[in-house]
Order: structure tokens, then sequence, then C-alpha cells
């Protein structure tokens, strides 16, 4: 339970998630980027998992090695998508074996080609299930869940959506990682209204740092997210990627700032296997940097 643990001691708790790289180059280069983002002495690091349990084995395989390499707290996402019971409880299963501190538990979204969850015969329908097949079967685990500042896309109202998020931290879930977000006062807002219910869990905003317009708007789609349109109108401004990508990190350090400003008990960094615009960020605000032994 070192995650839930390290929300009790330090604050903010600082933590980045990848994504399992499709080729084995993009493999070595995440490293390098994870080496680079030690320094701020993360205290977790999680791996997604990707549509239909596809990249299964890649987020196992990452999200071990990076523990090996780094000695660093992780854990990683899980998703009800294409899965039994019994394939949940199998990756749990290895998860422990392979020392994993927590999982993220997720229902995961439909595959790209079917607009609908469809729940796997013999496995869940809502996150809330996996949540409590952890408390009862894995008690050793610190469980994640996701949250949702402007609601999620599927809520008929945040509202509706809060309720159910509340099911999951009456299942057991330790810690809400919120989807990214660029008006802090949606999270505000949200955390206001969880505290309202009863959630007494840390909420954790999730924050991208953006590097272009082209994938603002890529990821507003993706996620559901509203666009900051003074953000949109600068960084079009720019003429090359450079001038974007410092228009962005400008954006989230001001945007990371003010949530520390306002007692946020962690920070979760979208990084996107990459480390420049999180260390722009983390430097800018003043995190202390520490040496790391080389990664191997
Ligand atoms: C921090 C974070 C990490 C993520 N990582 C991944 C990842 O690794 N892989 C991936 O595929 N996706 C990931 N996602 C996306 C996530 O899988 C999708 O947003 C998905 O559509 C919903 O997942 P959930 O766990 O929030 O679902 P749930 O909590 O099950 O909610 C899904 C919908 O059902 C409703 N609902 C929930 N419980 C009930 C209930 N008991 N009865 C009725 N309605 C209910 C909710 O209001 C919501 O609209 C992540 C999202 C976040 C915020």
């Amino acid at each position: 339970m070192r995650i839930a643990a390290s929300f009790q001691s330090l604050k903010p708790v600082l933590s980045y998630e990848l994504f399992p790289p499709k080729s084995e180059a993009a493999v070595l280069g995440l490293y390098e980027h994870v080496h680079q983002l030690m320094v701020f002495r993360p205290s977790f690091i999680t791996c997604t998992y990707g549509a239909g349990g596809s990249t299964r084995n890649k987020t196992m395989e990452v999200i071990t090695e990076v523990r090996r390499r780094f000695d660093v707290t992780v854990a990683s996402h899980l998703t009800l998508v294409g899965s039994t019971i019994d394939d949940l409880r199998h990756y749990l299963t290895e998860a422990k074996e392979a020392g994993i501190d927590g999982i993220v538990a997720l229902r995961g979204d439909p595959p790209k080609d079917s607009p609908q969850f469809r729940m796997t015969p013999g496995g869940f329908q809502y996150a809330n299930q996996l949540v409590e097949l952890l408390t009862r079967e894995y008690p050793q685990f610190s469980v994640l869940v996701a949250g949702y500042p402007e609601r999620h896309r599927e809520a008929p109202s945040l509202e509706v959506d809060l309720d159910n998020l509340k099911r999951k931290v009456d299942a057991g879930s330790d810690v809400i990682v919120t989807q990214l977000f660029f008006d802090n006062q949606d999270f505000f807002r949200f955390r206001d209204q969880c505290w309202a219910r009863g959630i007494r869990v840390p909420i954790v905003p999730g924050i991208l740092p953006p590097q272009s317009a082209e994938q603002l708007n890529r990821l507003g789609q993706l996620c559901g997210a509203k666009m900051p349109a003074e953000l949109l109108r600068r960084m079009n401004d720019q003429t090359d990627p450079e001038g974007q990508a410092n228009v962005g990190v400008e954006f989230a350090t001001q945007q990371v700032g003010e949530l520390i400003a306002a007692d946020v008990p962690g920070l979760h960094f979208y990084v996107l296997n990459q480390s420049r615009a999180t260390k722009q960020v983390l430097t800018e605000l003043g995190f202390e940097q520490h040496d790391v032994g080389l990664a191997s």
C-alpha cells in the first residue's frame, strides 16, 4: 500500500503516467525519458493498458522494467475490455508476483470500431466491480480510479457521474486521479462536489503540458476536455513547433502553480513518454532535482 501511504506523508505527491511504446527502439527511448524525470523523485509511475487488452504484456513489461531500473513504486492500469473475471485475476496475480504496488482500476474505452462499451461475457460492466474484486482478493495493492472534473462523456450529468465515482470509493479505492483538464475552476468545483458527497480519498489532478495546437485539438476530441480558446490562439500565433511548445509549458506552469497553491494532494503528469515539457514545468516551479544513477 505504498502509494496510498505516500499521500499521508508527502505533498504534493508527484507521479507520471506512461504508455507502452509500439517499437523496441521507442521502448529504449522511453527509459531515457524516465531517467530524466526521475531527478524529481516521483512517488510512483503508472503505465496505461491498451484497448481490448492489446497492450497487456507490454504494460506489464514496461512497468516491471521501470521498477527494476529505477527502484520506483509502480502501478499498472487495468481495464475490463475483452477480459473475463478470470483473465483479470490472472493479470492481478501476475502483477502481485512482479511486485507491482498499485492498480489503476478502469472500465476502459470501447474499441475504435464500436461506439459503445460492451461487457465481455463473464467479465464486469463497471470499474467499481473491479475495485470490489481488488479489495476482496488483492488487498496488497493500492487502488487508484479515474475521476472526471468535466463529467464522463457517457454520464447524463455530473451528479450521476459523481454518484458512480462514490461507488468506486466506497468499494475501496485509495486515490482518485482525474482526467486531464485545462481550466482549474472545473477541478475545484469537482473537488468541492466530491467532498460534499463524503469522498475523502486524495483527488489528484491529471496534468498534461500541451505541446502543440494540433495535439490540443486531438486530445480535446479524445477525452472531451474543454479547450482553452486563449491558449489555442496563443499557440496558433507561433510560427514554429518550438514556440508552440513553449507556450504550452508556460500555460502548464501557471496551471500547476495555481493547483499547488490550492493545496492539491498530488500532481499526476501525463508525460506522453517524453520528459522535456514536464521537466521544464517542474524546474520552473522550483521542484528540487537529485542525482539519479544511470539507467541500464
Ligand atoms: C487517470 C485515467 C487513466 C486512464 N487510463 C486508461 C487506460 O490505461 N486504458 C484505457 O483504455 N482507458 C484509460 N482511461 C480512460 C477510461 O478507461 C475511460 O474514460 C472509460 O470510458 C471509463 O472508465 P472508468 O474507469 O472511469 O469507468 P466507470 O467508472 O465504470 O464509468 C464509466 C461510465 O459508467 C458510469 N457508471 C459507473 N459505474 C456505474 C454503475 N455502477 N452503474 C451505472 N453507471 C455507472 C459512469 O458514470 C461513467 O459514465 C483512463 C482515464 C483516466 C482518467
